[in-house]
């Protein structure tokens, strides 16, 4: 995206990236169906990104949304509202948007040069990558650093800039985990029937938060949607107390006598499976997931058992790790940058994207803010160079 920023305004670009091919992790997100924003106003939008958010508010203001959704139907994807308010393109798929793309930087003059592994820089200031040939070095009027977080690692991003820049003097946070599973202690039974089986239309409250949508059980515990949405709160929790619980409602639309009222109806002489199946609809995964949360011997009492539907205690003991999360928390601590985005302590230099330090729950927060920095760097290049002709 700064290279497109800055190609348009008629500057020479060159991208490197260490990897055969660019994109790799943008093609990952697409096999999610690629949500590229989320359409609620700019009110709701911001607090998304948590502590960051008025950091990164004239950032997105101005590369909102709107714009991210002009510039990819710009390249010929159109895009559409998911039922969620999330933004996606009809392709719900990130091929043929990078292909598109890729082919407007060439048109632009952008030179995008792969394989090339940058190690920092060399005693003049110049780039140094390492290549397939040896190492080469390369200057530039500017520099913008969009090297991602630390997950998925094999996609390119290794987050070992953490060092490289730490000995220039530049404080970064410690990269850790966000949007990722946390681990449940399963009993072998859920572990090994349910797990990839997805609890839908729950709601999961942790602490004061309520979040409703989706959780997955996996083998190590739970993932999705609405765990990610409480994952920073959960993360500091379990750093600070080694452990973290929330509460999982599995009928989040109806109320408690509603509940009950409806399990009263079904003959005691029944299995708890079947009168909670009967009455409820009651998944066997849920009927399971409520012996996990409140012992292998349901109650029988109407009232009791729906407020165990309502509330299920679940015990989270720790984060998957970051190498598997969709996203990373911490990086380049914004204090060290100006408004522009560029390195105090390495003038000329800039960093957008997933290396700053922010996070931001899944729901096109994450490509919004990785996209409106880019362009927010691109534009502090453009501003330093001046009238400086040339790239
Ligand atoms: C499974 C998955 C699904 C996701 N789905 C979504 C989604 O639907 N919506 C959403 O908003 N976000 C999603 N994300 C997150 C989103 O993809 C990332 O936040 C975003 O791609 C980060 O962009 P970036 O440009 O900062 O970093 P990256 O996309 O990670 O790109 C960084 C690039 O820098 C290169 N690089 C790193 N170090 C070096 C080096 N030393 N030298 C040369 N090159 C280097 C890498 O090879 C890479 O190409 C998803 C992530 C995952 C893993």
């Amino acid at each position: 995206m700064a290279a497109q920023v800055l190609a348009e305004a008629g500057r020479a670009v060159t991208v490197y990236d260490r990897m055969p091919s660019v994109g790799r992790k943008l093609l990952m997100a697409g096999r999610g169906g690629l949500n590229l924003t989320h359409s609620e106003d700019l009110a709701t939008f911001m607090p998304r990104y948590g502590a960051e958010a008025a950091r990164l508010a004239p950032l997105v203001d101005a590369f909102p949304p709107a714009a991210l959704i002009a510039w990819a139907e710009g390249l010929g994807q159109e895009t559409f509202v998911g039922s969620s308010g999330r933004v996606f393109p009809k392709a719900l798929k990130a091929s043929p948007l990078l292909r598109a793309w890729l082919a407007r930087l060439r048109e632009l003059g952008v030179e995008i040069r792969t394989r090339h592994d940058w190690a920092g820089w060399d005693a003049k200031g110049a780039l140094r990558f390492r290549t397939p040939d040896g190492e080469i070095t390369a200057g530039s009027d500017a520099t913008i650093l969009a090297l991602g977080g630390a997950s998925w690692p094999k996609l390119g991003s290794t987050g070992d800039w953490a060092d490289l820049l730490a000995a220039q003097g530049v404080r970064v946070t410690p990269l850790k985990p966000a949007n990722a599973g946390f681990d449940v202690a399963w009993s072998e039974i859920v572990r090994e029937r349910f797990a990839g089986q997805p609890l839908k239309g729950v709601a999961v409250t942790f602490g004061r938060v309520r979040v409703r949508g989706e959780a997955m059980v996996t083998r190590h515990g739970l993932e999705g949607g609405a765990i990610y949405a409480l994952s920073a709160g959960l993360r500091s929790t379990i750093e600070r107390e080694g452990s973290a619980r929330v509460w999982i409602d599995l009928r989040p639309d109806a109320r408690v006598e509603e509940l009950a009222a409806r399990i009263g109806r079904q003959p005691v002489d029944q299995s708890a499976a079947n009168r909670l199946r009967k009455a409820l609809d009651l998944s066997p995964l849920e009927t399971n997931l409520l012996r996990e949360a409140h012992g292998k011997d349901l109650p029988a009492d109407p009232a009791a058992l729906a407020a165990a539907i309502k509330g299920a205690p679940l015990t989270l003991t720790g984060m998957r790790p970051l190498a598997r999360a969709i996203s990373t928390a911490g990086g380049v601590e914004f204090g060290g940058l100006d408004a522009q985005l560029m390195l105090t302590a390495r003038p000329g230099v800039f960093v957008a994207g997933e290396m700053l330090d922010w996070e931001a729950p899944t729901g096109g927060y994450l490509l919004q803010a990785c996209f409106a920095t880019g362009v927010a760097a691109a534009r502090g290049v453009l501003g330093r160079l001046g009238g400086q002709a040339g790239g």
